[in-house]
């Protein structure tokens, strides 16, 4: 059966090349300007893959630990979690069965130079599509970025093997192009530049009921390039990134425990109700970071900040100094905050009202 979606079309080369990004050396057009990073030998960073990128985006400490972190620490995927997991295969693999011939390179798991070997080989036979392959392409760095499409389609169009090309394919289980599922495709395409020596004139996004979407490479190529300068850096450092609770990203994730348990510890300023990430952002250019500081804050100064408002910056101070105190403090209609340190008998005994924002809540 052929392929329904999405249909080969002829590419006359795809787009213009980019400005220079930064990391990635391209054979044909190497880059002299790129930064040497070089610190990948250091802490062993040798492979950036797609699933790295994927995590980097969502939560840069979350990739971190998937690389360096201790695999005890992970708790096992809830039961949603797997349920979501095996939706998403069965989707997967209900789109690739319309597409036929279907290659699939043969190498062990994780041996990517096998793999990548395999793949072009694949590619410079010309087969029509090649599921599960990988791709590979240096960076300034020294870290090889490592493209798992999970289709390759061959078309019409000019590449270093003659008159085909391919062009990258994800099939995602959600409706819509998610911002990070387009950089990933960005990376696809970027990885998929280098081994074939021709731009592909989009990256496909095979979407939940059928749907498909092109992503504008002119687009998001520069948005991959600062991402995958950062990702790379994050990943040289010797610490993790700073953690930040925020349960729309958290609560998935296998290692919310270990999150948690260290944003306890230090009574981290994601845990307090209405500290979303872009707030926070707003408090740490303040050297608002500590739930000390935060409680001695001028809610009046904190309500201009984007995002805060009277309420809000009453709220997160008010709720800082309870926390502070160890005790619920009641809060009084129309009263801001006292400044901190209040004394202990400053600390009214009763009643307690502890307030919850759900509309601020990250
Ligand atoms: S629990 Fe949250 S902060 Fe920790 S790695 Fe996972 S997503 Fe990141």
């Amino acid at each position: 059966m052929a392929a329904s979606f999405p249909q080969p079309r002829r590419s006359d080369g795809g787009l213009d090349d980019p400005a220079p990004l930064r990391l990635v050396t391209y054979p044909q057009f190497p880059n002299q300007n790129a930064p040497d990073v070089n610190a990948s030998d250091k802490n062993g960073l040798q492979w950036l893959t797609t699933q790295i990128l994927f995590h980097y985006q969502r939560c840069p400490r979350r990739a971190f630990l998937d690389h360096y972190g201790d695999r005890q620490l992970k708790v096992a995927p809830s039961d949603y979690l797997e349920k979501l997991k095996q939706d998403s295969a069965d989707h997967r693999q209900q789109i690739l069965a319309d597409y036929y011939p279907l290659h699939r390179p043969r190498y062990l798991a994780q041996d990517w130079l096998a793999g990548s070997a395999a793949t072009v080989a694949l590619m410079a036979k010309g087969v029509n599509y090649i599921s599960q392959g990988v791709l590979t392409a240096e960076t300034a760095a020294h870290i090889t970025l490592v493209s798992t499409p999970d289709l390759l389609i061959r078309v019409p169009g000019d590449s270093i093997w003659g008159d085909w090309q391919y062009v990258p394919a994800d099939i995602k289980f959600g409706k819509k192009p998610k911002l990070d599922y387009q950089l990933v495709a960005a990376f696809h395409a970027l990885v998929v530049r280098n081994v074939q020596g021709s731009w592909p004139e989009t990256s496909w996004l095979i979407l939940r009921e059928g749907k498909s979407y092109a992503v504008d490479l002119q687009k998001q190529l520069p948005r991959l390039d600062d991402l995958l300068y950062a990702c790379m850096e994050d990943l040289q450092n010797e610490a993790p990134p700073e953690v930040f609770i925020a349960h729309s990203r958290c609560d998935l994730c296998n290692w919310f425990s270990h999150c948690h348990s260290e944003a306890r510890a230090t009574q981290h300023l994601s845990l307090l109700p209405g500290v979303t990430l872009a707030r926070y952002n707003h408090l740490r250019k303040l050297n608002l970071t500590t739930v000390a500081a935060l409680a001695a804050a001028n809610p009046a100064k904190l309500s201009t900040l984007p995002g805060f408002g009277e309420s809000v910056a009453e709220k997160m101070v008010h709720q800082a100094q309870a926390v502070l105190g160890d005790r619920a403090i009641p809060r009084l209609t129309k009263q801001l905050p006292q400044r901190f340190p209040l004394s202990a008998e400053q600390l009214p005994s009763a009643p307690i009202e502890l307030y919850f924002d759900s509309d601020a809540a990250p």
